[in-house]
């Protein structure tokens, strides 16, 4: 199995974003002679969610339910206990992830990541609320069933899913369950919205860029010559200091802007390439 960032985006997805080390494990053992065999009695309990337990049978579980391992029951002979002798579907999986090659340009297109990181103030749960947007796609509607899918904890499921719908790109339905008269939640990833969010983030951002780039090419700048971090103004803001720094006094150097400039157009090229392909993800 190749080491590379789509395969485990997509054992990820699979087994839950914190489980890829498990995941490798697990199937590197089917995939080896002596293979995987499990208890049947208590792979039925935990698919029937009777018992909790974490070892692999969990991720064979999680491997099972996205049809990438598969078993045969047997008897094993000396405890005569019904066995399940467990193998990994390489012709399933190559076509899981020719299926998912979509989905990973979801998760790995930057114009998206940047709006999801202006959405989350940080870095912080970037992964797992790109993985419940996955889970969203695929139909998953409730919290609970988000976290048994993705094994990403209830709490951060709930934080991330009124993060994205306070971006407006999921929304939730209440209902009350007539029997308990409790609310449940079922949510929806709001398509249209989300196209119409990234792409207003984007267009303000290649503006403010543009703009940027436009006024570095047709102005003069002027820096501290000690420290360029005290000071940065057009030939405006620093005759108003008579071009000396407004911090330490020392004068006002012409700004070369030539790394800044360079450094705009590469961006915006990115932006536009990647934007790009976004559009191409939507239709
Ligand atoms: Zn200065």
């Amino acid at each position: 199995m190749k080491n590379n960032q789509i395969t485990n985006n997509f054992l990820k997805k699979v087994a839950g974003p914190d489980n890829l080390k498990e995941t490798k494990k697990v199937i590197k053992k089917l995939k080896s002679k002596k293979g995987i065999e499990t208890d049947a009695e208590i792979f039925e309990k935990i698919s029937k969610k009777e018992i909790k337990i974490d070892d692999d049978t969990r991720i064979l579980i999680k491997l099972h339910d996205a049809s990438i391992a598969n078993y045969q029951k047997d008897t094993a002979p000396k405890t005569k206990k019904e066995i399940l002798r467990w193998n990994f579907d390489d012709e399933k999986f190559t076509q899981k992830m020719d299926e998912f090659t979509k989905q990973n340009e979801i998760i790995t297109n930057s114009i998206i990541t940047d709006f999801l990181k202006e959405i989350l103030n940080s870095e912080l749960d970037l992964e797992y609320i790109k993985f419940i947007i996955l889970a969203l796609i695929d139909g998953i509607e409730t919290d609970e069933e988000i976290h048994e899918k993705t094994d990403i904890k209830l709490n951060t499921v709930r934080k991330l899913l009124y993060k994205l719908h306070d971006a407006s790109i999921a929304n939730y339905k209440r209902n009350k369950d007539p029997e308990t008269q409790w609310f449940t939640y079922t949510w929806r990833f709001d398509k249209e919205e989300s196209v119409e969010k990234i792409t207003e983030f984007y267009t303000a951002r290649l503006k403010q860029r543009e703009e940027l780039l436009d006024e570095l090419e047709n102005n003069l700048y002027f820096v501290c010559c000690m420290e360029p971090a005290h000071f940065k103004g057009n030939y405006t803001e620093s005759s108003e200091y008579e071009f000396y720094c407004p911090v330490c006094d020392y004068e006002l150097e012409p700004y070369d802007a030539e790394k800044e400039k360079k450094l705009l157009k590469r961006r915006i090229t990115i932006d536009k390439k990647n934007f790009q392909k976004f559009e191409e993800l939507c239709e």
